[in-house]
């Protein structure tokens, strides 16, 4: 139950004066629905205003402050010309401009021949000093009312800054006292505020300086915000080390059977891996472990080892994959050596129905299916295991910490449950795994299989499109095969899907029949089927939107021509290179863009020109967009901060984890009186749901 403290921030807003129904949508939009999101909505920026007593050529398109008296109105005699009031200002001329200004407003706040100190950018109009629409007027004596530093908020329509203020204003007023939830050392060595003069400052800046992420204020909101996150992954983390899991065991014959099968022998880096995933099945521990390797890395050998671990010890194994053609995929490529080891391998999806799915499931609960790949239909709630013990969830990065642990609901909690182990491919930041993954362990796959060439990538000119697909045609005689990438974007999938088609029709006007489209407004067989055409070789040009972006493999595939690459991060164009030049052959990448390029642009054309090293592409994304973009970070499962900012509070990340550790190694149940301020700080971020992972629940 949410602490009786915290009920005034967590009223709606539409609670607070002055904002109505509609207001608050708009509101809720903007920030959130509580009146404390209101107040988690931080200025990014700030008008500096000069206070003066003299008007100069000096100040002109500053914003300034001054004492004006006020001379005589001029109404506006049509709409089309401004009403204007005559001031003076010491010895200079001013006049305040309003369009479409409303006389009796006007007569009321600016009276004439009285006094009212104005405040707005000064500019000049036919030879006379001129303030348009003033942003303050007050009296005499209330000029505290105008800032000298007034924050400026990110806004939507509809929202203005004075609304938005108005809320704000309010939920300052209500702001409750907590107790504190930071350690006092590290406060006091930090030099920070307490969290609620911190908030009020946060609001308050006197400088632009103040609304820098390393101001004090702003660290030490970011530090309750990081501190939370850490704090709940960390419960999450040990009350999965309580619960004992299963020990595989048995004889490692069918390790070996399938490892002599395989047409290779695996590299250092997935042994490492795989004896780290096997440590955590041989003992009594639950597995939660992320698998991070860059494409290409050979992580699916890693999980078909993983799964003849798990069978061979008489339990079931599943795998997960994101979409229907990549679970197809896994089960082509794990298949062969399944069989060759005399297991059962069956594949299940979304698109399985009626009489044939019913037999499916029959034999997955009976136990004669030894290994189950695919989709989100894996987890439906009529699939019943004879006994699951390993879900291998691959490319995951859609899902959050409570559907990972939901995964483990299909085990059976007499023989210990499920492990866990999930693949990434996307080379994670460490401070952004940290916070999405700090209740995993991690393995990484740091080494690709040999004999792989590199890829080289290049920027083109769209302007150059006709050359540039001239001069694929010796590619195709040589049976190499291209992507071609058309991204879509949400906004307007209707005119990229339409620029897809039409790409796909320039190209097959040039290469008659040898042309494939897949997208995903198709139906999933007619998707296969282009996936199919293409690994044949039916088709060697395969234009795509974004279906291939997570690990379609087809070995004879060189060439990765990527359209509007500004539309994708780094990460994802490091993907999207990944998928070709895995044959032997060298591969390149074509970046289209149209010119005349940016600087950011240029800086990230040429990171992926310097290196291939998914990490180190990683960091440089995370540097450029910022983590709120970084793989576009809402739908990602990641976590949303609203406080903190990876790109400039790693460190602080970093802190915050050790003391979540070290807290929760005294303290586990929260009992204490930090662990009391604890449990309100985890409720104030809405991260009380780690809050049944106490043991005392
Ligand atoms: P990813 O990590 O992207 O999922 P895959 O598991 O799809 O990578 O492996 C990529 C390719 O490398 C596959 O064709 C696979 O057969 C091959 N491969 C995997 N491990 C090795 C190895 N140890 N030696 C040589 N080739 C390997
Ligand atoms: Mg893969």
């Amino acid at each position: 139950m949410r602490p009786e403290v915290l009920f005034p921030l967590f009223r709606p807003i539409n609670t607070l004066k002055g904002i109505g129904p509609r207001l608050a949508a708009l509101i809720e939009k903007l920030a959130g629905p509580h009146v404390v999101d209101v107040l988690f909505h931080l200025p990014s920026g700030a008008i500096m205003r000069e206070e003066i007593e003299t008007l100069t050529p000096q100040h002109l398109t500053r914003q300034i402050i001054i004492k004006t008296q006020v001379i005589k109105h001029h109404p506006s005699r049509s709409r089309r010309v401004p009403y204007k009031i005559s001031c003076l200002s010491g010895d200079e001329k001013l006049t305040l401009t309003f369009f479409n200004g409303r006389e009796d407003y006007l007569r009321r706040a600016l009276p004439e021949r009285e006094e009212r100190i104005i405040s707005g950018k000064l500019e000049q109009f036919s030879g006379s000093y001129q303030i348009t629409h003033p942003d303050h007027i007050s009296r005499i004596n209330e000029t505290a009312d105008i800032k000298r530093c007034e924050p400026v908020y990110p806004l939507t329509a509809g929202v203005t800054s004075k609304t938005f203020h108005k809320a704000l204003i309010q939920a300052l007023e209500d702001l409750p006292h907590l107790s504190e939830w930071t350690d006092p050392h590290l406060i006091g060595r930090q030099n920070w505020p307490k969290w609620r003069e911190a908030l009020q400052a946060s609001h308050n800046p006197n400088t632009i300086s103040d609304l820098e992420p390393e101001n004090l204020v702003r660290q030490r909101l970011a530090y309750d915000e990081l501190l939370s996150n850490q704090v709940a992954l960390e419960l999450v983390r040990r009350s999965m080390r309580r619960r004992k899991g299963r020990r595989f065991e048995g004889k490692d014959g069918l390790i070996t059977q399938i490892e002599n099968a395989l047409p290779y022998s695996l590299t250092h880096a997935q042994q490492s891996a795989l004896s780290e995933i096997f440590a955590d099945m041989h003992s009594d521990n639950r597995m939660l472990r992320l698998l991070q390797g860059d494409v290409g890395s050979g992580k699916t050998a890693v999980a078909l080892m993983a799964l003849a671990k798990c069978v061979q010890s008489g339990a079931q194994g599943a795998m997960m994959a994101p979409t229907e053609i990549l679970a197809r995929q896994h089960i082509e490529s794990i298949k062969p050596f399944i069989d060759a080891a005399g297991l059962n391998v069956a594949l299940l999806t979304g698109r399985l129905k009626g009489k044939k799915r019913e037999a499916l499931l029959e034999e997955i609960a009976n136990g004669n299916i030894h290994i189950i790949v695919g989709t989100h239909a894996l987890f439906q709630d009529d699939v019943i295991y004879h006994d699951l013990g390993l879900a291998i969830i691959d490319e995951q990065h859609r899902f959050g910490v409570h559907q990972r642990l939901s995964l483990s609901a299909k085990g059976r909690p007499d023989k210990g449950g499920v492990d866990i182990l999930v693949m990434t491919a996307t080379p994670i930041p460490r401070t952004l795994a940290l916070t999405a993954y700090g209740d995993m362990d991690v393995s990484i796959i740091g080494e690709k299989p040999p004999g792989r060439k590199p890829v080289t990538t290049r920027a083109i000119d769209i302007a150059r499109l006709d050359d540039l697909a001239n001069s694929l045609s010796r590619k195709l005689a040589d049976g190499e095969r291209i992507y071609w990438v058309c991204p879509l974007v949400e906004e307007s999938e209707v005119i990229d899907l339409a620029a897809a088609e039409d790409r796909y029709e320039y190209l097959n006007r040039l290469y008659p029949g040898h042309v494939g489209l897949v997208h995903g407004k198709m139906k999933a067989d007619e998707k296969d089927a282009a996936m199919q055409n293409f690994k044949e070789g039916v088709t060697k040009i395969l234009v795509a939107t974004t279906v291939i972006e997570v690990g379609v493999d087809v070995p004879e595939a060189t060439v990765m021509v990527i359209e509007h690459s500004e539309r994708f991060g780094l990460a994802q164009l490091h993907q999207l290179r990944g998928r070709v030049g895995r044959g032997g052959l060298e591969g390149s990448c074509l970046l289209l863009y149209t010119g005349p390029l940016g600087e950011t642009q240029k800086a990230r054309i040429k990171i992926m020109r310097e290196t291939e090293d998914g990490f180190r592409i990683a960091e440089e994304d995370l540097r450029l967009r910022g983590a709120g973009e970084f793989l576009g970070t809402r739908q990602s499962g990641m976590p949303v901060f609203k406080l903190a900012d990876l790109a400039h509070h790693s460190k602080l990340l970093n802190v915050a984890r050790d003391d979540a550790r070290a807290f929760l190694e005294q303290d586990p149940e929260l009992n204490s009186e930090r662990g009391q301020a604890i449990r309100t700080l985890l409720y104030l971020f809405e991260r009380d749901s780690a809050i049944r992972y106490l043991s005392s629940g």
